[in-house]
């Protein structure tokens, strides 16, 4: 048995419910206020850009949510996902360490975003919707909802952050492959869209714009709401069926991680893997260290404050607080695009600031290199952003072999590299480097924090 390296679950034992976090936390979050009067907002405020069932999931405090029978359904097609022990890696990398990877590149989009994607299509159609708009980064998100409006018979506006849309045209053709309708961010099509390219016509885009372009034709057409890939309460929910299979999988792999790390843009899949274990030891249960990992090039959690800030640019979604570069902060193009939004999901931010995480920032050179060696040894191609959580493992790895301690180490390959192949031709090219933020523009976008609710 020691030479297992697959651990396989059936249908029927896809979890029935997600798990929220927010039951088990030694203390509450901080409230979203609304981005115009600095009040708390309530359900009535987020009305017109959710539908009430992802609302009330939003703001629940219940420690399971029933995932409903359709989106079980759904996940059938590529749920349970594997759970692999990196024997290969182990043996190249010499250390008494042993590495498990959850793999959530088997979906039909190549990632865990479905995850979410699925349940949000299923709750808009639910309640009538036709039509949803969205922002994407590298199209990882953009592409899932796609797919999962597809089954759901609705129709998609995806605003892609543009710099990723000339990086990676595939995703575009994937989008309309399933039936949406994809353009580069900032765009023409909306007044936040256009008041950016009147400043600077030459913008590359960000997550904040486009989400702000989203938000707008979801805010200003009736039979159109929003979706989000990432951040939010219930996105971070839906991810967490990854965790609650894993614990299962590591069961039948008779083991515990004593470490988990994944790779954190706005927090999904990190908190996807990581909370049903963090949950279980604030219940009492296992010790368990947990390792957030970010780019250097947009570090949320090791530099950003931990402030109430704007969700986009354009000040149109609700203020929460979290670890953020402020919402005018614009990252270099480095090719983890899903990386790049300038703050981090609310849950991620509070439980970093209860100590119950770890965070660390990884130039993109050294998480290529390991993306290399993780698809040399263990043959599956990280995606860009994945590349980063793989980076994070050997060094625990390595650690372990430093200090001669056989740990158990765990983390979410979150999604594989099919459509980011550019990224590995400029790396073999050595066309890549090392980018940082700008310290001045740092402190630019910071100086920009809503000074109302960041009041002491
Ligand atoms: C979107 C994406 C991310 C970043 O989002 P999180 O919410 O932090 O998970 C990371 N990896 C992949 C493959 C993605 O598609």
């Amino acid at each position: 048995m020691t030479d297992q390296t697959k651990f396989l679950l059936t249908e029927k034992d896809i979890p029935k419910s997600w798990y929220n976090i927010q039951a088990d936390l030694p203390s509450p979050m901080a409230p979203p206020l609304h981005p115009g009067t600095g009040q708390p907002i309530g359900p009535d405020d987020l009305a017109p850009l959710f539908p009430m069932e992802l609302i009330m999931q939003e703001v629940s405090q219940e420690r399971e949510i029933d995932i409903p029978e359709p989106v079980r359904n759904a996940y059938c097609q590529w749920r349970p996902t594997p759970l692999y022990r990196a024997h290969r890696l182990e043996k190249a990398l010499d250390t008494p360490a042993k590495i498990y990877y959850k793999y959530e590149g088997v979906s039909p989009s190549g990632s865990h975003k479905p995850n979410t994607s699925v349940p949000q299509a299923f709750y808009n159609m639910n309640e009538g919707v036709k039509k949803l708009s969205t922002e994407t980064g590298a199209g990882q998100w953009g592409s899932s909802l796609a797919y999962a409006a597809a089954l759901f018979d609705l129709e998609v506006q995806v605003f892609m952050v543009k710099v990723s849309f000339q990086q990676k045209p595939y995703r575009k053709a994937m989008m309309e492959a399933y039936g949406a309708k994809c353009v580069a961010s900032p765009s023409e099509l909306t007044q936040a869209g256009r008041a950016i390219l009147e400043k600077t016509p030459d913008s590359t885009g960000s997550l904040g714009i486009a989400i702000s372009e989203a938000v707008e034709v979801a805010a200003t057409n009736d039979d159109t709401k929003y979706a989000l890939g990432s951040v939010l309460n219930h996105v971070l929910m839906h991810q967490t069926i990854v965790g609650q299979e894993a614990m299962r999988q590591m069961e039948m792999a008779g083991d515990y991680p004593d470490v988990i790390v994944a790779c954190t843009g706005g927090g999904s899949n990190f908190a996807g893997i990581a909370f049903p274990f963090l949950g279980a030891k604030l219940r009492g249960g296992h010790d368990v260290r947990i390792v957030a990992v970010e780019p250097a090039a947009c570090p949320t959690l090791t530099r950003g404050k931990f402030a109430y800030d704007y969700g986009d640019t354009a000040q149109m979604a609700p203020m929460v607080k979290m670890h953020t570069l402020g919402a005018g902060f614009i990252p270099s193009g480095f090719h983890a695009g899903g990386l790049r939004y300038h703050g981090m999901a609310p849950l991620v931010s509070h439980v970093q600031e209860l100590g119950l995480i770890e965070s660390h920032a990884l130039h993109q050179l050294e998480c290529f290199e390991a993306g290399v060696l993780f698809g040399r040894t263990e043959s599956i191609i990280p995606a860009p952003e994945a590349t980063h959580a793989v980076r994070g493992a050997i060094a625990e790895a390595l650690r372990c072999k430093e200090e001669g301690k056989s740990e158990t180490i765990l983390f979410n390959l979150c999604g594989h590299g099919h459509f980011d192949m550019q990224a590995y031709t400029d790396y073999f090219a050595g066309k890549l480097n090392d980018q940082t933020y700008d310290e001045s523009e740092l402190a630019m976008a910071l100086a920009g924090l809503p000074s109302v609710a960041n009041a002491p």
